[in-house]
């Protein structure tokens, strides 16, 4: 998530709001955040402002001021303002790739996870979610993807929220990141009952079919059983499933046979992804363990990948940059890194591929640098 950060006007209470530059009417103006560059009477009536100048007098007491690079916040985008002078962007308009967070806790512990699973109180997370919705309502939007942590964690919670975003945006294409395990639960998974499939995919974490190395992976013995069963479950109830698998040192060897379990035993998913590593958080910690150069996992990668798509399956692969994925599988490469955590190196520049790769992941600890080749003609794809 992108953060901003400036100095806070006073102690006051963390609060979410709208963006805008342009201003609203003086009875509208009460869920939004004015954004300016001097915070004078203009600002009176908004629920907070942001200045990239000075403090202001007593217009508006809850403001954040000197706020560096204010260029990157566009009228609609939903913010949380705190007293310490953090600017959390939690929605940002012009993205294809926004989340709304339920939960930081997971009942898994995966050596690659980016983001470490904290036992923290969730409510504060789920009332922002119901207010990022609330200041949805109404409004197109192009996608929302509900994640965690383990999203399905926080229960009841999970399926009132859910519904919402697929009820309330139709025209929006809803993903769920979840590593499925509750939905082995057949009464789990019947809660789901209510809410409509049309716009709505469950993308489910799958890092091998062999239990014993899944279960090593995900750090909790019963997990790939777990996963396995709620797929089917969640098929059964008629919701298309994504699996996906993050490549890593501990299953690269295998991918062509976890490709053909997924033609035998998942053959009716909807699509299948195979995913670069974010040396981040427990990632980033146990890299030395996990980490496997693009060399080494290419010939493996590739042989997975076509036999998918011989067998008619559709497969893409994510964050893995386009120089790096061996040729024949390059059409199935996607951009699929956050813009805001997207970076490119120098070489980059030069590349006449830039437009179609995903590039690097800012918050990795390290880069295959060496493997990094521009393109200098365009490549078929
Ligand atoms: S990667 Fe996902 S499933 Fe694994 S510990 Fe992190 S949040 Fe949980
Ligand atoms: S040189 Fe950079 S932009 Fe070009 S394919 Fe490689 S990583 Fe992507």
């Amino acid at each position: 998530m992108r953060v901003l950060k400036g100095l806070a006007s006073r102690n006051f209470s963390p609060f979410i709001g709208e963006i805008t530059r342009k201003g609203r009417t003086f009875y509208s103006r009460k869920s939004s955040v004015l954004l300016t560059d001097d915070m004078g009477l203009s600002a009176l009536g908004y629920r907070g402002c942001i200045t990239s100048g000075s403090k202001g007098k007593f217009y508006h007491p809850d403001h954040i001021y000197n706020v560096e690079n204010t260029d990157l916040l566009n009228e609609g985008d939903i913010v949380r303002l705190d007293n310490v002078g953090n600017i959390e962007v939690l929605w940002e308009c012009n993205s294809h790739q926004n989340c709304l967070f339920l939960t930081e806790r997971c009942n898994c512990r995966c050596v690659m996870c980016p983001q470490p699973p904290q036992n923290s109180d969730s409510s504060v997370f789920l009332n922002q979610a119901e207010e990022v919705l609330n200041l949805l309502k109404g409004k197109q939007i192009s996608d929302c993807c509900l994640t965690g942590g383990e999203p399905t964690l926080v229960g009841d919670k999970f399926f009132v929220l859910l519904r919402r975003c697929v009820v309330e945006h139709p025209e929006a294409f809803i993903t769920v990141l979840s590593n499925g395990k509750l939905f082995s639960e057949h009464s789990f998974t019947r809660k789901l009952s209510n809410i409509p499939r049309e716009n709505c995919i469950f993308c489910i974490s799958l890092h091998s079919e062999i239990d014993m190395l899944h279960d090593a992976i995900v750090g909790v013995h019963g997990s790939c059983s777990a996963t396995q069963q709620g797929i089917y479950n969640l098929a059964s109830f008629g919701f298309p499933v994504e699996i996906r698998i993050v490549i890593s040192r501990y299953n690269y060897r295998y991918l062509v046979q976890f490709a053909e379990h997924m033609y035998n035993y998942f053959p009716f998913c909807a699509h299948f992804v195979f995913m670069g590593l974010e040396l981040h958080g427990c990632a980033a910690v146990h890299s030395e363990e996990i980490d496997v150069d693009p060399l080494e996992y290419g010939p493996y990668l590739r042989d997975a990948v076509l036999l998918m798509i011989r067998r008619g399956m559709p497969v893409s692969v994510y964050n893995i940059p386009l120089c790096m994925c061996p040729s024949d599988i390059r059409h199935v490469a996607s951009q699929s890194i956050s813009s805001w955590k997207n970076i490119w190196m120098e070489e980059c520049n030069r590349c006449m591929e830039k437009d179609n790769c995903c590039g690097f992941f800012s918050t990795s600890v390290s880069i295959h640098k060496n493997f990094i080749k521009p393109f200098t003609e365009r490549i078929e794809r």
